[in-house]
Order: structure tokens, then C-alpha cells, then sequence
């Protein structure tokens, strides 16, 4: 049985297509799993202080020690403003402290030299933060289910693993560490102060709250306004990564002025939410720096006067003076930090919406598959009948399937043998590409079984299936590197014997002495290097390097001339005459060299059989055969 694929997002869904042989999978079976559209909303609860904490598990010994450091440093730092009252005392008591200025200094130093290593620990462990949190996106990623990636832009996520992550990262790092040692140096400092002068504390503390309320208002304005300027770069990012691969469109479409001005605009808003980002901070930082300047004079002024009237020293006044100002510093990085958590726990909640998308699950494991015996014909199904094997490679059971309401496959059955070669033809939207993606496992039936070598695909994992099946898509994509690195992309292992095989096979050998460096040329970004037909034969002879024993090819030979078309469908003949092929064709020469043709039309078999009986049997495969089949020859 097929597992049934769990809900995405985890709330809404499609509503309920009609049922029945024509509207939709039989009742009681489940429908596909919803869709929002792209940059939906984050699903689930946003993420707090708590979470951000969560991100340094497994760092808990170097971020203790680094944190320690920095707080012992701090708090050395604090011995300070009572050294030099005790050097001021004495001094005014006649005598030269040698002793004290000389600790005063070694303090200092030491202070210094812990803040440094303190300092160095925290960027370690904010890297590492980064590199798990980016290497957790980055495997989470690559496994998410095709459909995400149907609804989602790739430039958002791209974003999403850059830019969001390094404020995540920012956050956890310095300020989580920075907001423990600031509030110990702030609590400490107004200890010391109170313990020094009450009267005074009482003063600083009415310049410290006055602006407290200042910051504290602009602060819970600075996440959503993070937030919005970090999704403005997802879009711009997206837009500007589907221009960039689309360039030559864009070109050739004149439309270089709309799409800088399409991306210009999320430019525009990401510089909006910079400014009112940077209105934030310009309230915050002069109602900080007011705070410490109204608090100094007023200490200056209210303890110039205490101590002409003798009631405090001067050396009361000094100490409190330094811890007036010693405040300052964790004060203004508390309000920092303060902000840098805001802005980080928004990029952590976009960060977060990607590990809320669901990824391939693999089928519970089940009991020992018992190999499933040969149906020769299944519903209105088709198998060729030359008894090549007794267990066909490939079996749809009356499979329905839908991307989002509408059923594309409908009660589809068909058999694929073991050996020989199958095409599938039908009109365009026929639902021919859906059953490569369906055996391919991108995606799970609504209903019905798929059978791989008499083993149902729910049984098995999916990298089994995928070593076993492989596919050449349609537009063949090439990958950016050597050719020698796109040939052996599904097979690392290859020898050179096995690559210089497949490039004799596919008819590239010609195109590898081209190259400046042959195999190890770089074939550009998408292959850009490479003709279209040179692609196709890339993307062939990489299929044929893994062996599989179950090739699927998306209309091979659409880009090939008549020399390279006649030469792989000898190619294919051969493949067929050791393993089965199941091509989806739209030329006639591939279509008359099959074992069995697969008519399709809206998503059922409505004929099958070789292409002579065919012409005479099948009104819509004669219509196919004259009009269809050969438009792309
Ligand atoms: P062609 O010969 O033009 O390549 P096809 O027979 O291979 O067509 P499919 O690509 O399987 O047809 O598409 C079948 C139907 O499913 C079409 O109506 C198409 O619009 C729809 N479809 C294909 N892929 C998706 C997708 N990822 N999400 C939603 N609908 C899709």
C-alpha cells in the first residue's frame, strides 16, 4: 500500500473534489495534501527567547566557559572604580599606593585579556551555531517532499538559509551571551552604586528610567519591522534568482525594465523597513546616551555638592562616578542585544517555517516483501505478451492522482516488462511526465498501487526504488561542473572504463575531444556550454552509468537531430533488448521501434497495443499518429 502523504501545510486543505470514476478517487481514499500558495504564512506557534537558547544545544560547555569568562571579566572590571577610590583615599592620606596602582593595573590587564579569549570562544560558537543550523537547512532542504517545491520559490528558501541564518546566528551568539554578562554588570554596578550613595542612585535611577520607557517602546516595534525587511529580501532574492536563470528570456523578451523594476520594488521595501529600522535605533541609542549623560551631570552636580559639605569622599564621589558610567557599557549592550534577539527571533521565525515543510518520509517498515506474482493485465491495463520475464518491472494498479484537486491520473493500469521497450504517447497534459514522477516516487498516488519488479513502492525505501529506476527528464538538466562530475552525479564510483562506455553509448565522444579539457571541462552553469541535444545525450549516458533495471526517458530525442535520434533509438533497442524502457515519445521513429505503445488521454489508458495494430484499431491514436506524434520531428 501507498502511505498516505501527511497534510502540508499541517492546517487547510483542498476542498472535496467529487467522487466517483470520473470526478475523483473513489470515496474513503485520500485526497492530496493541501496547498497554500508561496510565502504563506508561518504555520505553528512564533518562536521565543527559549527557542533561540534551544539553538545552542550541544555548544552548552563552550558557551558556559565563554560566558563565564565574559561575566568574570565584567565583573573584574567592577573591582576597578573601588581600586581607585582606595588610591584617592590614601592619596589624600599623604602617602603613594604603590602596592594598589600596580594591582589597579594588573586588574586591567587581566580584565583585558579575559574580555579577548572571552570574546574569541563566543565567535566559535556563534560560527558553529551557523554551521548547524545552515547544515540542518541544508539537509532538510534537499529532502523536502517535490510537491513543496512546486508551491515555494527557491530564491525565498535560498534567502531563508543565507540571510536569515546569519541574524539567527548574530542573536544567539553574542547577544544571548552578551544580555546574561550585561545584566550582571548592570545589577552589580547599581548594588555597588546604592551600597555607595543611596541619594545619588536615587538620581541616576530617575535619568535610567525616563529613557528605559523611551527604549523599551521602540524595541517591541523592532522584530515585526525585522521581520518585514527580511521577507522583503526573500522576494527580492526569488525575483532576482528567476530573472538571473531566465536571463536569455528576459532578454530576448525586452523585459530587463520591467523585472529591475519588479525587483527594484522589494529593494525599495527592504530599504523601508531599513529606514523604519533605523528610526528605531535612532530613538533607542540618543535616549541610551541621554540616560548616561543626565545621570553623569547629575551626579556631578549633586555629589560636588555633597562632598563640599563633607558628607561624602571624594574618593565616595570618583567610585560612584565610574560605576555612573561603567553602567553605561552593559546598559547600552543590554538595549543592543535587546534588539539583536528581536531581529533574530524573526529571522528565526522564517527559518523555522522551513522545518515546518515535510520531507520524504520513508514507508514503516514492513515484514519481508514477498515478491508479487506477474499480472499480465490489470483493468484496462496492457502487458506485452512475449513472456520476456515472469515478474513485469513495472505495474500500475488503478492509480489516481491528483497535484491539487483536479484528478490528472485517473484508475490508471498498465504493466511494463522486464525486458523490451513501452511508450507512452497521448496529447499534451495527457498525465505522461505524472507517471515518470510517480515512479519515480516524487509524489504518492491518491490511490492504487504502483509495483516496481512485483515489489509495491510503499514497501520499499526510496533510495532502493531510485537506484533500481532512473530517469532522463524532459528538459534535461545539466549540472554545473566538469562533464566528467555530471556524468557519474547518480554513479561517484564510475571508472573511467565505465564513463568512456556510457559517452561511446550516448554518441559523445566527439563532444568530449571537443572540449579544451575533454571530460574535465566545466559545461557552465546548466550546462550553458552544451546544445540542447548534447544535454539530452549527457542526461542519457548518465542514466545508463547507474544500470538501472528500469530506465524512463522524457522525450529523449526532442532536441536531437536525424543522425543523433536514429543513433538512440539503436541505443534504446539495445537497452531494451537487456533491461525495460519506458519512454514517453512524441516521434514516430521511437514509437514504431516499441514492444508495446501506452495511449493515454486524461489520465486513463484508452488503447494499447504495437503501432500498425494501433493505426487500424484506434480512432485516437490515428488522429495521435497524423497530427501529433511528429510534431516535434
Ligand atoms: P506534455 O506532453 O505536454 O509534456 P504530459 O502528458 O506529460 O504533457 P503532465 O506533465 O503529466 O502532462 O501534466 C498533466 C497535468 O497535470 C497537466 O494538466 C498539468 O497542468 C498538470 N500538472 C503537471 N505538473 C503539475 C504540478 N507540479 N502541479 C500542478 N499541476 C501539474
Amino acid at each position: 500500500m501507498t502511505t498516505p502523504p501527511r497534510p502540508w501545510p499541517p492546517t487547510g486543505g483542498p476542498p472535496p473534489g467529487p467522487s466517483g470514476p470520473l470526478g475523483g478517487p473513489p470515496p474513503g481514499l485520500s485526497g492530496p495534501p493541501g496547498l497554500t500558495p508561496p510565502g504563506a504564512g508561518p504555520p505553528g506557534p512564533r518562536p521565543g527567547f527559549g527557542d533561540l537558547w534551544r539553538l545552542l544545544r550541544g555548544h552548552g560547555r563552550l558557551i558556559t566557559f565563554a560566558t563565564t569568562l565574559t561575566a568574570f571579566g565584567t565583573v573584574i572590571g567592577l573591582a576597578q572604580p573601588l581600586l581607585v577610590r582606595a588610591v584617592i583615599d590614601a592619596a589624600r592620606a599623604g602617602g603613594v599606593p604603590v602596592l594598589l596602582i600596580v594591582v589597579l593595573v594588573a586588574v586591567f590587564l587581566v580584565e583585558a585579556a579575559v574580555d579577548t579569549w572571552g570574546h574569541y570562544l563566543l565567535e566559535c560558537t556563534g560560527q558553529r551555531v551557523l554551521l548547524g543550523l545552515r547544515r540542518r537547512l541544508i539537509g532538510h532542504l534537499l529532502r523536502l517532499r517535490i510537491r513543496v517545491f512546486d508551491a515555494e520559490r527557491i530564491g525565498d528558501l535560498l534567502s531563508r538559509s543565507n540571510a536569515d541564518t546569519t541574524v539567527v546566528r548574530d542573536a544567539v551568539a553574542y547577544s544571548l551571551t552578551t544580555f546574561v554578562t550585561s545584566v550582571i554588570g548592570v545589577l552589580a554596578a547599581i548594588g555597588l552604586m546604592v551600597w555607595l550613595s543611596p541619594v545619588l542612585f536615587g538620581l541616576v535611577l530617575v535619568a535610567v528610567v525616563v529613557a528605559g520607557a523611551i527604549v523599551l517602546t521602540a524595541l517591541a516595534r523592532v522584530r515585526a519591522v525585522s521581520e518585514q525587511g527580511q521577507a522583503s529580501i526573500g522576494r527580492m532574492t526569488a525575483d532576482l534568482e528567476r530573472a538571473l536563470t531566465a536571463i536569455r528570456t528576459v532578454r530576448a523578451s525586452n523585459a530587463e525594465e520591467r523585472e529591475t523594476e519588479r525587483i527594484g520594488g522589494h529593494a525599495d521595501d527592504a530599504y523601508r523597513a531599513g529606514l523604519r529600522m533605523a528610526r528605531l535605533s535612532a530613538v533607542i541609542a540618543p535616549a541610551t546616551q541621554l540616560a548616561v549623560q543626565g545621570s553623569v551631570l547629575v551626579v556631578l552636580l549633586a555629589g560636588g555638592v555633597l562632598v563640599a559639605r563633607g558628607t561624602t569622599s571624594l574618593g565616595d564621589l570618583v567610585a560612584f562616578l565610574l560605576y555612573a558610567t561603567y553602567l553605561v557599557m552593559p546598559l547600552s549592550q543590554l538595549i543592543e542585544s535587546a534588539q539583536t534577539i528581536q531581529r533574530g527571533l524573526g529571522a528565526l521565525t522564517r527559518v523555522n517555517v522551513v522545518f515546518t515543510m515535510p520531507p520524504e518520509e520513508e514507508p514503516a517498515p514492513a515484514g519481508p516483501v514477498t515478491q508479487v506474482r506477474t499480472l499480465a493485465s490489470v483493468g484496462n491495463g496492457a502487458s506485452v505478451g512475449d513472456g520476456a520475464a515472469a515478474t513485469p518491472a513495472l505495474e500500475f494498479r488503478g492509480v489516481w492522482f491528483s497535484y491539487v484537486e483536479r484528478p490528472v491520473l485517473r484508475g490508471l493500469s498498465f504493466t511494463v516488462p522486464a525486458r523490451g521497450q513501452v511508450a507512452l504517447v497521448g496529447p499534451s497534459g495527457a498525465g505522461k511526465s505524472t507517471v515518470l514522477g510517480l515512479i519515480e516516487r516524487f509524489y504518492e498516488p491518491d490511490a492504487g498501487e504502483i509495483l516496481v519488479h512485483g515489489v509495491p513502492l510503499g514497501c520499499s525505501e526510496r533510495a532502493q526504488t531510485r537506484r533500481q529506476v532512473n530517469l532522463v527528464e524532459q528538459d534535461a538538466p545539466v549540472l554545473s561542473g566538469s562533464l566528467r562530475d555530471n556524468l557519474a552525479y547518480a554513479c561517484p564510483d564510475a571508472t573511467d572504463a565505465e564513463i568512456a562506455e556510457v559517452v561511446d553509448i550516448a554518441r559523445l565522444t566527439a563532444v568530449v575531444r571537443r572540449l579544451p579539457a575533454g571530460l574535465d571541462t566545466d559545461v557552465g552553469d546548466h550546462g550553458v556550454l552544451l546544445s540542447g541535444g548534447e544535454r539530452q545525450r549527457v542526461a542519457v549516458a548518465r542514466a545508463l552509468l547507474a544500470r538501472p533495471t528500469l530506465l524512463l526517458l522524457d522525450e529523449p530525442t526532442s532536441q536531437m537531430d536525424a543522425v543523433n535520434e536514429h543513433a538512440l533509438t539503436r541505443v534504446m533497442a539495445d537497452i531494451a533488448a537487456r533491461r525495460a524502457l519506458l519512454v514517453i515519445a512524441h516521434r514516430i521513429s521511437t514509437v514504431r521501434a516499441s514492444d508495446l505503445i501506452v495511449v493515454l488521454d486524461e489520465g486513463s489508458v484508452v488503447a494499447t497495443g504495437r503501432h500498425e495494430e494501433l493505426l487500424r484499431t484506434s480512432p485516437d491514436y490515428a488522429r495521435l499518429a497524423a497530427v501529433g506524434l511528429d510534431r516535434t520531428a
